[in-house]
C-alpha cells in the first residue's frame, strides 16, 4: 500500500491514509486522545482559508483537543452586523462562540496564506466591484472583503507599496494598530493584498459582544499568521514590529514576548 499510495486519488487515497494513520500515528496520539475524550478545553482558536494546502493542524503541531479550526475561502472573518436580527446565520459566529464564550478558548488566530485562491479572486476584481458577481465565491469575498480592497487601495497608491496602514483595533483595549506590509518586497501584489486581508480581520472579532467583554479584560488574545506555502515558512504579525515577521530560531523569542 505504501508504495502505491501517492498514485491513488479521491476517496481511495482517503482511505488508504486512515489505513496509514491507524498503522503509524493512532498509537502514538491514543494517549492524547483519550486524555480529551470526556473533558476537552481547547485554548485557541484558528480562522484560516479552505485552501488543501494550508496544513493548520501540521504547522502549529496541534494535538487533540488544543484548537478549534475554522476554515472559508479566504480566511475572512464576517462582521457581527451580519447576523443581527437573526437574519442571517453563519458558521463562523457559531464557532466563534462555541470557542470563546460557551468554551473559554484565550487566543483566536487568522492564517492568510500565499497564492491564496480566493485573494487572488477577490484582488483580480478589486476595481470592478459593480458588475454582476459569477457566483458564490465572488458573492462572499464582496460582501466581506470591502475592508480589505479599502486598505489595499491605500497600499498600492504609493508607488512600492511603503505607505504605512492605520488597521482599526483588534485587542488591547481596542486601540489602532500600525502595518507595513512586506517591507523588503518580497511578494507579489496579490500577496500584499491576502498580508493586508488577514490583519483587516482582526477588527471584527471586537464587533462580536460575547468576545469584546472578554478581549477588553485581556482574557482573550488575537493574531495573525501568515504561511508562504511554497517555502513552508510561517509569519507572525508583530504589533511591536509592526509588520509580519518570519518565525524561526532568531525571531522566536521576541515573538513570544508578545503573547498574553
Ligand atoms: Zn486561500
Amino acid at each position: 500500500m505504501a508504495s502505491s499510495f501517492s498514485l491513488r486519488k479521491g476517496m481511495s487515497r482517503i482511505l488508504d491514509g486512515i489505513m496509514k494513520y491507524r498503522q503509524t500515528l493512532r498509537p502514538l496520539l491514543l494517549e492524547e486522545f483519550q486524555k480529551v475524550a470526556t473533558g476537552p478545553s481547547p485554548e485557541g482558536l484558528l480562522l484560516t482559508c479552505v485552501d488543501s494546502r494550508v496544513v493548520a493542524s501540521r504547522i502549529t503541531q496541534a494535538v487533540p483537543g488544543q484548537l478549534f479550526i475554522v476554515r472559508n475561502p479566504g480566511n475572512l472573518v464576517p462582521n457581527h452586523n451580519c447576523f443581527r436580527n437573526n437574519v442571517t446565520v453563519g458558521g463562523e459566529c457559531a464557532a466563534l462562540e462555541l470557542a470563546c464564550s460557551i468554551n473559554k478558548a484565550q487566543v483566536i488566530v487568522v492564517i492568510g496564506h500565499s497564492d491564496c485562491k480566493a485573494m487572488n479572486l477577490l484582488y483580480s476584481i478589486r476595481d470592478d466591484l459593480k458588475s454582476p458577481s459569477k457566483g458564490p465565491l465572488e458573492d462572499w469575498l464582496r460582501v466581506h472583503g470591502r475592508g480589505t480592497i479599502e486598505q489595499f487601495k491605500k497600499l498600492e497608491s504609493t508607488t512600492c507599496f511603503e505607505r504605512k496602514l492605520i488597521f482599526a483595533g483588534a485587542q488591547h483595549y481596542e486601540d489602532d494598530f500600525e502595518a507595513y506590509i512586506d517591507p523588503y518586497n518580497q511578494f507579489k501584489p496579490s500577496d500584499k493584498f491576502s498580508q493586508v486581508n488577514a490583519l483587516e480581520q482582526l477588527k471584527n472579532f471586537l464587533s462580536y459582544p460575547f468576545l469584546k467583554d472578554r478581549l477588553n479584560r485581556n482574557e482573550l488574545e488575537v493574531h495573525a499568521l501568515w504561511t508562504d506555502i511554497s517555502k513552508g515558512e510561517v509569519y507572525m504579525f508583530s504589533f511591536q514590529e509592526k509588520t509580519f515577521v518570519k518565525i524561526d530560531e532568531t525571531s522566536y523569542k521576541t515573538l513570544a514576548l508578545e503573547c498574553i
